[in-house]
């Protein structure tokens, strides 16, 4: 995988280069994942879903079942290997069983990410004989309280129903558990929970700060002391338990003193099709200004690719300023996440301030500074939901969404 994404950036740089700062021509990499946010619509509620805010303007246009399988088809030609099957939640849709059998006929290793909802016995054998490769299943805590309070719904007996059903028809037990604040300390519990349930797979994502999560930041984000507590505890989960369940533990930007390679690169390796058609090269990219997407209703994914002025933009490094540009650490990092950055500064070509050599680095340290302080912390999460998201495109919370340069 890198040896292509390298060989493609060097290619891409120097067309970059040649451009002024936009690639014009084919390009050698090539989508290995193609994402498909299939759905915008969910009957969770999540405090920290890293959907965008304004999806409720998305949820009348989806992609039709054809749609979806011209777009799989597009995506295999171009290379893509790994489809995951997202949302919102993807079961809401009643075609996923014709997308994941067209998956299996291209060859795609396919891997369907749900809340549980929706999962029937019924489902479920059509998916395993349709050919789907894996299920990802989200878990949010060990007492009914908490799950039922951060998804504001009464999901929790479900998911163990559910964890239960994907074991039983012989897939792989991949949980995924959002970690925040309300659950940090419950991360031994949580872990004991996943091998009860027979998880070979857990993943312990710390919050990222995108969305909705990123307006109810100062109430999800723990300390450090917290975080560190529940590395800890992982580890010695980890001594004592062996390898035997996989567990990842995902440190969050924000605890870092270097970004992520964002991505694994803007437009290298991933591909995202949104529920309305938009072609993506990360899940939050609509927030950046004065960028136009592709829409597979009316473009290619080979446009988008390898020509859209959207998936050339940030590829490579030319279109770094200092301190990136100058740094002799770009290439490990190619300067982090666009959308954070932007985010959090208004300008998009500015170094992730999670970086500490960046001149925005103090807006990452007050936001560490004020999960320390409860007084501040008290403001009422505002819950993922079709009211909200259109609350907060007509101009409501504008005091929780001033401090960010894009939401919603
Ligand atoms: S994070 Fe929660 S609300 Fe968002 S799509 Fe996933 S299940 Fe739905
Ligand atoms: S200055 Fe930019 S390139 Fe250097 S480490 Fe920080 S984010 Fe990465």
């Amino acid at each position: 995988m890198s040896k292509t994404a390298s060989l493609g950036r060097s290619e891409v740089q120097k067309e970059i280069a040649m451009n002024n700062g936009v690639a014009q021509s084919v390009t050698r990499t090539q989508p290995l994942w193609l994402l498909a946010e299939v759905t915008y619509r969910c009957p969770l509620h999540c405090a920290f879903c890293y959907n965008p805010t304004d999806y409720d303007k998305h949820t009348q246009n989806e992609l039709t079942t054809e749609q979806w399988i011209n777009a799989l088809r597009e995506a295999r030609k171009l290379g893509a290997l790994q489809l995951g099957i997202s949302g919102g939640e993807p079961l809401l849709r009643d075609d996923i069983e014709e997308i994941v059998v067209e998956a299996k006929k291209l060859g795609y290793y396919s891997n369907l990410i749900t809340s549980g909802v929706g999962l029937t016995e019924k489902r479920i054998q059509a998916f395993k004989e349709g050919g789907l490769d894996h299920i990802q299943l989200s878990m949010h805590d060990i007492t009914e309280e908490i799950n039922n309070f951060i998804t504001n719904t009464r999901t929790f007996e479900l998911k163990k129903k559910v964890a239960a059903m994907i074991k039983s028809h012989g897939y792989p037990m991949v949980l995924n558990v959002v970690i925040h604040r309300y659950n940090i300390g419950h991360v031994k519990e949580i872990l004991e929970m996943a091998e009860a349930l027979g998880a070979d797979y857990v993943e312990l994502a710390n919050t990222q700060y995108y969305g909705w999560s990123l307006i109810n930041r100062s109430q999800l984000m723990p300390t450090m002391e917290q975080l560190q507590a529940a590395e800890k505890v992982t580890n010695e989960f980890r001594e004592k338990h062996g390898n035997k369940m996989k567990i990842f533990f995902v440190v969050p930007d924000y605890y870092a003193e270097r970004p992520k390679k964002c991505m694994n690169g803007w437009g290298e390796v991933f591909m995202i099709v949104t529920a309305n058609g938009d072609v993506l090269p990360c899940h939050s990219a609509r927030v950046l200004p004065n960028m136009q997407f592709p829409n597979v209703k009316g473009d290619s994914l080979s446009y988008a690719w390898s020509e859209s002025d959207a998936f050339n933009k940030y590829r490579g490094d030319a279109w770094m300023k200092d301190p990136c540009r100058t740094c002799d650490e770009k290439e490990k990092d190619l300067g982090g996440c666009r959308c954070q950055a932007f985010m959090l500064t208004g300008d998009a070509e500015i170094a992730d301030p999670v970086c500490t050599k960046s001149p925005y680095r103090h807006l990452i340290v007050e936001a560490i500074e004020e999960a320390k302080n409860p007084v501040i912390a008290s403001q009422p999460i505002i819950f993922r939901n079709d009211k909200n998201s259109r609350a907060l495109m007509e101009g409501e919370f504008a005091d929780r969404v001033k401090p960010f340069h894009a939401l919603p």
